[in-house]
């Protein structure tokens, strides 16, 4: 799964990426399927003793282009985990007292207390991305940010937070045919925002903002993944691994019980 790992500083062009790699795993999609129910069961088990020692923090971020699926990976990846223990923080445009702010005030309110896992569904990165994109602020109001979102991010890391962050990578194509069935499927036209065609003309500019972010923002403390995001199951899977693998290295214990409960008889 390293393969997928951007490392600092590292340089990023998307082309050269295949958002249908499934250079990772053998079998086929039923087989991929099967992996990933597999590892839900060791997530479930693995987020359970993360709750119940609560000692360690885990912030995963989700970035991708207009539905690159951000939506059905925290739905299959934390299928079977405790709702107590795992929240999802949606970042929508910010409101106008957010806006008064500075972008990381609603960020950092959001993030995970120990025993939590958060998902941020869209995140602080919006603010190098979309706000980029169409020039919300001055080049040299966003062109600072990276710094800040390191050091931020930093920050966290140094007082217990395990960050992982995920650019889910779609081709243009299928962003066509997930917009297409949007419309045609009676049960999914509710997800089809006309905006999102706008977005699809920038597609270009939308990849050389996530470049910029992935070379600029990867960092020890705090990695990007590029997920190869065409193939759903695929997606699932290799998030479902690296989360495990992640958690797994913490060396977890259930805490200590009170003592003497050996003889203890409930009447
Ligand atoms: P999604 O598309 O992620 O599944 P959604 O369809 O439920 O979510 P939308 O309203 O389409 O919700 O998405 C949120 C919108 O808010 C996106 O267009 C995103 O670019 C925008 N947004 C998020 N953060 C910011 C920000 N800091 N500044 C400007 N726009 C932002
Ligand atoms: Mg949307």
């Amino acid at each position: 799964m390293d393969r997928y790992r951007i490392n600092p500083g590292q340089a990023v062009n998307l082309a050269q990426w295949d958002p249908a790699d499934r250079s990772e795993f053998e079998g086929d999609k039923d087989a991929g399927r099967l992996a990933t129910k597999e590892l839900n069961n060791r997530m479930e088990e693995l987020q359970e003793l993360l709750y119940a020692e609560g000692k360690h923090k885990i912030l995963i971020v989700l970035q991708a282009m207009d539905s690159g699926g951000k939506d059905g990976t925290i739905r299959h990846v934390f299928d079977g985990t405790n709702p107590q223990g795992v929240k999802v923080a949606s970042f929508k445009k910010p409101t106008e007292k957010e806006l008064a702010h500075d972008y990381l005030w609603r960020i950092h309110r959001a993030t995970p207390g120990t025993g939590e896992i958060t998902i941020f569904n869209r995140s602080h990165y919006e603010d190098v991305l979309v706000v980029r994109v169409h020039n919300l602020v001055p080049p040299e109001v966003w062109g600072r940010r990276y710094d800040h979102i390191n050091a931020f991010e930093q920050m966290l890391a140094d007082e217990g937070t395990t960050i992982l962050k995920f650019y889910l990578h779609i081709s243009k194509d299928e962003q066509k045919k997930r917009l297409q069935a949007r419309l045609d499927e009676p049960h999914k036209r509710w997800k089809f925002a006309k905006g999102d065609l706008a977005e699809r003309e920038r597609w270009h500019e939308y990849i050389e903002a996530f470049e910029a972010m992935l070379s600029k923002t990867s960092t020890v403390a705090a990695p990007w993944y590029v997920i190869p995001a065409d193939r759903k199951w695929y997606r699932n899977l290799v998030i479902s691994k690296i989360l495990v693998r992640t958690l797994d290295n913490l060396d977890m214990h259930y805490p200590e019980p009170e003592d003497d409960l050996a003889g203890i008889i409930i009447e």
